[in-house]
């Protein structure tokens, strides 16, 4: 099968013909039809995390496609059934955090397109426990990103504790961002939408943004302060730190930060602000089986709906250049037929 593998950080992936996945006990062969492209994939592809990689790796955990051989022992799923394989592509179903709805936590979680191959080739296996189904409404292209922008943004939101009617700032509206926007209007919360580049904001205008504040033109905690009087929540999926920085900054006074980018950094934290402020910080990675499913059907509803421009696979290195340099405007979609 074709597949786009990284042989090495920092190289081109390379385009290439390797042996189609063998299926085990409880696992599903998929067809993969789409696959979105992640910021991730391409930390992934330059080993930017403490923890890396496995090499060679086939990235992608937004392949969606259709099941075409199943393992000894799967009776949840059918030959035909559509399905995507997330980042969780596997936890230990044991564990404390597995056994409390936090399978996200789970020490023993295996990552699609990260320790083992994902999505990012003709064909993909999974274990049959943890791929989700596509609900019918819903193409292969537009569900793909829904498998991590949707489900990971949806569960940042969830997590800030903000209730409806309140501000929640997002800054960075790249993939995850421009997505985030729409759940949250969908939750009823108002948005200021932050990025530094003025067609994302013009994307995030038209997507339904109350405030939209460009970071390299003033301080966007400055403009939230004065706006707004400050955020009750403020979410960065920005992919540099000092977004982070300003996100942090641009809470209210008993508001929550959830911290969902990833620039290998740190993110300074004055403490006499934190305490005085009674400020929240708290991480958030993708979400479980369950938040899956709830994000998808807020896709299927059609309130929330990627902007999508799509490429075939050979063009992925020029997609990870545009990508890197902020030029990709929504989320590029690689399709596979
Ligand atoms: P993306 O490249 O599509 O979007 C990043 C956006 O950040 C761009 O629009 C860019 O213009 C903007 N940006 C850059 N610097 C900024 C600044 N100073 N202020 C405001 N905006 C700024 O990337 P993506 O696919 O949306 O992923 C974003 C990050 O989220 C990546 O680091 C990725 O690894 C991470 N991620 C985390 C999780 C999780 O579960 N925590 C899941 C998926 C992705
Ligand atoms: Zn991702
Ligand atoms: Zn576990």
């Amino acid at each position: 099968m074709k597949a786009a593998v990284v042989n090495e950080f920092h190289q081109q992936l390379e385009i290439k013909d390797v042996p189609v996945p063998e299926i085990g006990h409880g696992e599903v062969l998929v067809k993969i039809k789409a696959c979105g492209v992640c910021h991730t994939d391409l930390h992934a592809a330059h080993g930017d995390w403490p923890v890396k990689p496995k090499l060679p790796l086939i990235p992608g955990h937004e392949g969606v496609g259709e099941i075409v051989a199943l393992g000894e022992g799967v009776t949840s799923l059918k030959l035909g059934d559509r399905v995507g394989i997330p980042w969780l592509y596997s936890a230990c179903g044991e564990c404390d955090y597995c056994l409390t709805g936090w399978e996200t936590l789970c020490k023993n979680q295996l990552n699609a397109g990260y320790s083992v191959d994902g999505g990012y080739a003709e064909y993909c296996k999974a274990p049959a426990a943890y791929v989700a189904k596509i609900p019918d409404s819903l193409s292969y292209v537009d569900a793909a990103p829904i498998f991590c922008a949707g489900v990971t943004t949806y569960k940042a939101l969830k997590v800030t504790g903000a209730k409806p009617g309140e501000w929640v700032a997002i800054y960075g509206i790249g993939g995850l961002g421009h997505v985030a926007l729409q759940y949250a209007k969908a939750m009823g919360y108002h948005v200021a939408a932050v990025d530094i580049h003025d067609d994302k904001l013009e994307l995030a205008m038209a997507l339904g943004a109350d405030l939209t504040v460009n970071g390299m033109k003033e301080d966007p905690a400055e403009a939230i302060e004065r706006e707004i009087g400050g955020a009750h929540a403020a979410i960065s999926v920005a992919v540099t730190p000092k977004a982070f920085e300003q996100a942090y900054r641009s809470v209210r006074r008993g508001g929550t930060l959830v911290v969902v980018g990833l620039p290998n950094a740190d993110l300074p934290i004055p403490i006499f602000d934190t305490v005085l402020n009674g400020v929240t910080v708290k991480g958030s990675i993708v979400g479980s089986r369950k938040d899956l499913q709830e994000a998808l059907d807020f896709a299927a509803r059609g309130k929330v709906k990627t902007n999508i421009e799509t490429q075939s696979l050979d063009r992925i290195n020029e997609v990870f250049d545009r990508l890197q340099k902020g030029q990709v405007n929504g989320r590029v979609v690689l399709t596979l037929d």
